[in-house]
């Protein structure tokens, strides 16, 4: 990677914040509940390699990704630790789970006989986790109200399918991350469900080595949740609303450099569509960052990136590539003076709240053309860039 690319934008991936944010979990779980990272959608931008290795040399006992493609970036990069794929995989795709050693999380019965079909027809065998939908509405087994006698025979007969191994089962928590009493309510609905089902099949001879559905709401609220693994991903980056309660730091900051200065009359239209006009004499400098490296146009005229010597708001319409800022009052600030969008200074979700969004699709957003840059003990061990150059 070229170094003259990294004085443009940039995020920084501070793997001992990532650390930290790991011990914490584990202080929180003790020795006896598995730690399960998610590292999906590329980390939450962070890149699922380096964070995956990182994960590894710290102990995380499984990982979890959407998708077999993403799985097998793993696996191509040396991660050797379990992977579970959290989304759908095609029956056809089954001799390449299983030779890959992934697990396959299974949401009903007719995807059960179709990959225990496919692996019976390659002569290997699945790992799979069973995914109960006690309330997501979205993947896994009926289970609820009138669904639930039949939902537990329908695990039941996809456990017992031949060349399946149920390793596992989960739900995923709605609102476990929300404040209020309706939302606690549902969650421990949602767990008592769980628990239920889990009875059910346990009446039946059917157990499983890893139950688990705390997410990073849950880490944080409910204890009594955590089962035999959690399952955090959020809480990883440093991010969410726990952040301040589970003790996190930021993993990424995302960086941008002055690259011109302009000092403007009062009356000039600044950027497209003329939303702001200078009232007097302005000092503006130009980021080379715009909403197409992450940096989303809906925070135009809503917030200041962070200098050494204080905030500068953002003037006018953010562009595809570009971003104007007010540097009237900070002449500290020169070309090539490095400016933070967010990290350790404004947390993303800060940022996201200003959108009406989560800070997850503040870090998922950063793109492909922003270099990533690993530190520990504040040194960059580590560069990648995700475009083909
Ligand atoms: C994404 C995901 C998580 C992690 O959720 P966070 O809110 O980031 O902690 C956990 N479990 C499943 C099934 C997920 O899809």
């Amino acid at each position: 990677m070229e170094e003259t690319a990294l004085r443009r934008t940039w995020a920084e991936i501070d793997l001992d914040a990532l650390a930290n944010n790991y011990r914490q979990a584990r202080r929180r779980i003790g020795p006896a509940v598995r730690y399960l990272g998610i590292v999906k959608a590329d980390a939450y931008g962070h890149g699922a390699v380096q964070v995956s290795r990182r994960l590894e040399e710290l102990g995380a006992d499984y990982l979890a990704v959407s998708s077999l493609d993403e799985a097998r970036e793993l696996r191509q990069n040396g991660i050797q630790a379990p992977i579970l794929v959290l989304g759908h995989t095609p029956p056809e795709m089954t001799g390449q789970l299983i030779q890959l050693g992934l697990t396959q999380t299974v949401s009903a019965l007719a995807k059960a006989e179709a990959y225990s079909a496919a692996a019976e027809a390659c002569g290997g065998t699945l790992r799979i986790h069973i995914k109960v939908d006690t309330g997501m509405s979205r993947l896994g087994f009926l289970v609820r109200g009138r669904h639930f006698a039949g939902g537990v025979t329908s695990i039941a007969k996809a456990c017992a399918l031949p060349r399946l191994e149920p390793e596992g089962i989960f739900t995923h928590f709605a609102a476990a991350d929300e404040d209020g009493a309706e939302d606690e309510a549902y969650t421990r609905e949602q767990f008592r469900v769980f628990l239920l089902v889990l009875d059910a099949l346990a009446d039946q001879g059917r157990t499983f080595a890893l139950r688990h559905c705390a997410n990073s709401g849950a880490l944080a609220r409910y204890p009594e949740m955590y089962l035999d693994m959690v399952r955090p991903g959020i809480a990883l980056y440093g991010a969410g609303g726990d952040r301040e309660r589970l003790g996190l730091e930021p993993v990424m900051r995302l960086k941008s450099c002055v690259s011109t200065i302009k000092i403007f009359d009062g009356g000039t239209d600044i950027s497209y569509g003329r939303t702001f006009c200078t009232k007097g004499e302005t000092r503006v400098g130009v980021l080379p960052i715009g909403y197409a490296d992450g940096l989303f146009r809906g925070l135009s005229g809503r917030m200041a990136v962070r200098t050494a010597a204080g905030p500068a708001p953002i003037l006018g319409r953010i562009c595809m590539d570009m971003t104007m800022v007010n540097l009237t009052g900070l002449p500290e600030v020169r070309v090539g003076s490095e400016v933070e969008i967010f990290g350790a200074n404004q947390p993303a979700d800060e940022l996201a709240a200003l959108l009406d969004t989560i800070p997850y699709e503040l870090t998922c957003a950063v793109s492909k053309r922003v270099p990533r840059l690993y530190l520990r003990q504040g040194r960059v061990v580590e560069r990648s860039l995700r475009l083909l150059v």
